[in-house]
């Protein structure tokens, strides 16, 4: 429990303002005020300095580095191992980031909040829709692959039969 900021008053019976704990005499209409009974109140509920979305964003904060930390490292690896490899990596690496920024961009132009969590589930959202078109071209282009290879048999002919 934070601790309250709490003060005594006492309410003039006559026009109501309010006075002091201690006071004798109104500071409004100056009437007598000994007799009024002194209310302890509340004033100010102190509240925790720390907002409440605070460590959920430290947490997202420290995840949205980590993961920056992994995709950099991963590339900066591969690099080493092969720099054509290391290349295609940041660029594939580039589409879900601009993407992710994009829709950011985008967000904040609209007024609304950006945190760290929107941050980080931009980042893989895109990572996941990215991921998800290039498997199904994948599957598409070795659909293709096979369908043509599948008719090119049909007709009887082969590659090196082709007129
Ligand atoms: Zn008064």
């Amino acid at each position: 429990m934070s601790p309250d900021v709490k003060e005594t008053i006492k309410t003039c019976p006559q026009c109501h303002a309010d006075n002091g704990g201690a006071a004798a005499r109104c500071w409004l209409c100056q009437a007598d005020i000994t007799q009024a009974k002194a209310v302890e109140v509340v004033l100010a509920e102190l509240v925790d300095e720390r907002p409440d979305y605070a460590p959920k964003e430290i947490f997202f904060m420290v995840l949205t580095g980590a993961t920056a930390l992994v995709v950099l490292l991963a590339g900066v690896g591969m690099m080493l191992e092969s720099p054509e490899q290391g290349i295609g990596y940041f660029v594939l690496t580039a589409i879900p980031l601009t993407a992710a920024a994009v829709h950011l961009i985008r967000r904040r132009a609209r007024g609304q909040e950006v945190t760290w969590q929107h941050r980080f589930l931009a980042f893989w959202i895109s990572v996941g829709v990215f991921s998800v078109v290039i498997f199904g071209l994948v599957v598409v282009s070795l659909v293709c692959l096979f369908l043509f290879l599948f008719i090119v048999c049909l007709d009887g002919g082969g590659f090196g039969h082709a007129p």
